[in-house]
């Protein structure tokens, strides 16, 4: 068999080492050819010297001076180092690369999943803002250049697994009649407004069922996470926000489900463990042994459901009310909470500042209809500069905390 050849954007975070555990596995199918990160040095070295890839990618100037630097002393030669944000697109876009795994957090990981759509990868999209931000233009592209885009989101790729196609694995038409996204409910589910007001990054970032990178863990606790999630959702199955519900599921053992015409549900359900969608995703429409222990039904024993507290957790509302208005609304959500997000885990701003940010960026950022990405990434600093100023008034006024 042909050894494919992989791009790992966001190699040094929760996805990006999964994905090397399972490569890893697979040393027959698959080469790690070009890996990337912000400036994780360390790790980044450590990989190197692992995987061997051809190219390994730092954003940041020094920290790549810093791996030459390691990897020159430990005599290992066949690693080239990269810098800058530019090399991303260069080893997304490589005629040598087969597929790329998309893994960069926040809206820095557009530009180079972007490559990876106009270039015609086979594109394992595990960074949902890129959806998201620019879910029209992102799909088109995928569509102009025959890129073959897979879901590594864990929701997306169960309603992909389970989705409906004909001999040829087109989508049958008329078949589907809505799709229900599965949350955990995060580790406030149940939990107060006194006790929201309180709660510090650590206890935002314990997830009681899965093991994540910081952003999407303080996403999953606001259930921001599950509105960006709606979005991506949208876009990649072509649905009407009105035709996605949101259940939490604290189990997170079904991570998804398909609603057909007929009454039927399908669900795909497995272990809380990112290695599975992306041994799927790999090696999809084959399967690979991905190191993750069999479901025990009997263990898991029970199943539970209920509503979103949409009070109690406005994040997803807010994010439902962007979707359905369209244009550029979900790209100001996008941007503001990502601002919100990364003040919370400084310490700046309280937990519940994180929805009332976002809800007033949105109301004084004006929604537009974004014709190309150079537009989008207008619209982001926009927003980002109004959260940013919203959350320093309020905290030379206010305090720490502003609601
Ligand atoms: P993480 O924080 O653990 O890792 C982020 C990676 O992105 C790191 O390698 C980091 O170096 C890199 N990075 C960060 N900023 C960058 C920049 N400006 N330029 C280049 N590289 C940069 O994050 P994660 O949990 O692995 O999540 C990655 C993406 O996958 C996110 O978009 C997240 O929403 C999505 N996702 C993650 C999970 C999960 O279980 N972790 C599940 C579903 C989707
Ligand atoms: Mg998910």
């Amino acid at each position: 068999m042909e050894l494919q050849n992989i791009t790992i954007l966001g190699a040094t975070g929760s996805i990006g080492e999964s994905t090397l555990d399972v490569l890893a596995r697979h040393r027959d199918r698959y080469r790690v050819f070009a890996l990337a990160a912000h400036s994780s040095v360390e790790t980044l070295l450590q990989q190197c010297l692992a995987h061997g890839p051809r190219y390994a990618v730092l954003v940041d100037e020094s920290a790549a001076d810093r791996l030459r630097a390691g990897l020159d002393s430990r005599g290992h030669r066949e690693t080239e180092v990269l810098a800058g944000s530019a090399a991303l697109e260069l080893v997304a876009g490589h005629p040598e690369v087969d597929t790329v795994m998309a893994a960069i957090v926040g809206a820095a990981g557009m530009p180079s999943a972007m490559a990876a759509a106009r270039a015609g990868k086979r594109l394992l999209l595990a960074n949902k803002e890129a959806l998201v931000m620019a879910g029209e233009l992102f799909m088109a592209a995928v569509e102009d250049s025959g890129a073959t885009l897979l879901p590594v989101d864990s929701e997306h790729n169960a309603i992909f697994q389970c989705m409906p196609v004909d001999d040829l694995g087109r989508p049958l038409p008329g078949a589907v009649s809505g799709l229900i996204l599965t949350a955990s409910g995060g580790p406030f589910r149940g939990r107060d407004e006194a006790f929201l007001r309180q709660v510090t990054p650590e206890q935002a970032c314990a997830h009681p069922n899965w093991d994540m990178g910081r952003k999407i863990s303080v996403d999953s606790a606001t259930l921001m996470n599950k509105g960006l999630e709606l979005a991506e959702a949208c876009w990649l199955f072509a649905q009407p926000e009105s035709a996605v519900e949101v259940v939490v599921h604290p189990q997170s053992i079904i991570h998804s489900l398909v609603r057909y015409a007929d009454g039927s549900l399908l669900a795909q359900l497995g272990e809380p463990d990112m290695r599975t969608p992306i041994a799927c995703c790999l090696a999809w429409p084959g399967r690979i042994e991905a190191g993750v222990r069999p479901l025990d039904l009997l263990s898991v024993a029970q199943l539970d459901f209920e509503a979103p507290d949409m009070q109690r957790f406005p994040c997803l509302r807010i994010a439902r009310e962007c979707i359905a208005a369209g244009g550029s609304a979900m790209a100001v959500c996008n941007a503001a909470n990502e601002e919100a997000v990364a003040a919370f885990l400084n310490g700046g701003i309280g937990f519940c500042d994180i929805p009332a940010t976002i809800e007033e960026t949105l109301a004084a950022v004006p929604s537009v209809e974004p014709a190309s990405l150079d537009e989008v990434e207008a619209v982001d600093r926009e927003a980002r500069a109004t959260a940013r100023q919203w959350m320093d008034r309020n905290r030379l006024s206010k305090g720490v905390s502003a609601v």
